[in-house]
């Protein structure tokens, strides 16, 4: 079977590893002229290293990834309640940069002698019953089948002319990459709701080194405590759209993580989604059919989008009475153990 992926982000990438791991070796082209270096995806769970455990992907993000060791929520500067991971299987969460996910999954299809094909931009394509052509870096291949893994702006979704419906959301996100030496509690996740329904975030990436990222335009001004930040590594500035694709097939070209589906960090499940679309794609490649693969993966995309938004608004709440009331149910959440369970269960792997 001729498998043709496009785009070697981690949802490509993992496409690629699964189906090599299964003895079909696709071809992987990006636009790119080399790996990202960007740190975009940082929180990694366990279902997700389930995925990439036969693979040995996971091992090797295991060694390098920190494991966070709990989660906490502040109300501006005051700490509120801090709930401990790492009690069962599916409360583990890693924190690693992307860059560095996706060079362990290219070390890993490297081991089955697969190669990247950088440079290589897909320009279009064409399907009928006996093949799909695509058209990239300047020539024309037939493929039985296509992964679409192009991301948010996906060109393959575009060539198959496909809706892309949902909304924006108002404002600017930011987003920095920094190094501190001493930050407190450097392995847990920190949320600190700010007023007017704004939210910081400091995730830890590895030792001393770490994610601020706010719902207003400078993460680090965000940030209601003080760090002690000894070099910005990089810091932006993003918008959020929150999107979901009507098909997630079309004859023989499919679509797999951002080119389905986009929506806001809340939750942080973006490249865990797309893993784990990926994954189920190759199943279903390898095991002679693709039925089922848009009435699945539609509806975890859905449930992923409602999820991460429910998630967004209860901490972008601007209504006072919810952000008095917040406060007390987080207090009493991490008092109560099996509340406390329930609830990381509810944000870690739900
Ligand atoms: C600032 C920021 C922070 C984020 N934080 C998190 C987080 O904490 N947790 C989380 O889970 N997610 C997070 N995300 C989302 C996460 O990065 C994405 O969900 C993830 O990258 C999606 O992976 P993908 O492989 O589907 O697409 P992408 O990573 O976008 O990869 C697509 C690939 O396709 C290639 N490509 C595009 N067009 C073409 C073409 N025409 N021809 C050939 N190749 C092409 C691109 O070069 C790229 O390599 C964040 C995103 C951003 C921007």
């Amino acid at each position: 079977m001729k498998i043709l992926i496009v785009g070697a982000g981690p949802t490509g990438l993992t496409a690629a590893v699964e189906l090599a791991r299964r003895g079909v070796m696709p071809r992987i082209i990006d636009k790119r002229s080399g790996p990202s270096n960007l740190s975009r995806a940082v929180g990694i769970q366990q279902r997700t290293m389930d995925i990439l455990t036969p693979s040995g992907a996971a091992e090797e993000i295991r060694k390098e990834a920190v494991c966070f060791d709990g989660v906490a929520f502040h109300s501006g500067p005051r700490r509120i309640a801090k709930l401990a991971l790492n009690f069962d299987d599916k409360s583990r969460l890693y924190g690693l940069p992307q860059d560095r996910t996706e060079h362990f999954l290219a070390r890993a299809f490297a081991r089955y002698g697969g190669k990247i094909e950088y440079d290589t931009p897909f320009e279009g394509l064409t399907q009928d019953e006996t093949c799909a052509r695509v058209q990239m870096g300047g020539t024309e291949s037939p493929f039985d089948q296509v992964i679409g893994a192009d991301g948010a702006h996906s060109a393959v979704r575009a060539a198959l002319g496909l809706e892309f419906p949902g909304f924006d959301l108002p404002g600017q996100w930011s987003i920095a990459d920094v190094e501190s030496p001493d930050w407190r509690d450097p392995q847990c996740f920190q949320g600190f709701l700010l007023p007017h329904g704004d939210i910081c975030i400091v995730a830890p990436l590895e030792a001393a080194r770490f994610r601020v990222i706010a719902s207003r335009p400078d993460a680090l001004a965000a940030l209601p405590v003080p760090m002690n930040v000894t070099n910005i590594r990089r810091s932006g500035a993003f918008t959020i759209s929150v999107r979901q694709v009507t098909d997630y097939a079309v004859g023989r070209v499919c679509l797999a993580g951002d080119a389905a589906h986009c929506h806001s960090p809340a939750g942080g499940r973006g490249m865990n989604l797309g893993i784990a679309d990926a994954a189920d794609l190759a199943g279903r490649l390898v095991d002679g059919g693709l039925a089922g693969y848009h009435a699945a993966r539609h509806a975890e995309g859905a449930h992923v989008l409602a999820f991460s938004e429910t998630v967004r608004k209860a901490v972008q709440s601007k209504s006072p009475l919810r952000r008095m009331v917040m406060p007390w149910v987080m207090k009493l959440v991490a008092a109560v153990p099996p509340f406390q369970r329930a609830a990381v269960h509810y944000f870690v792997s739900g």
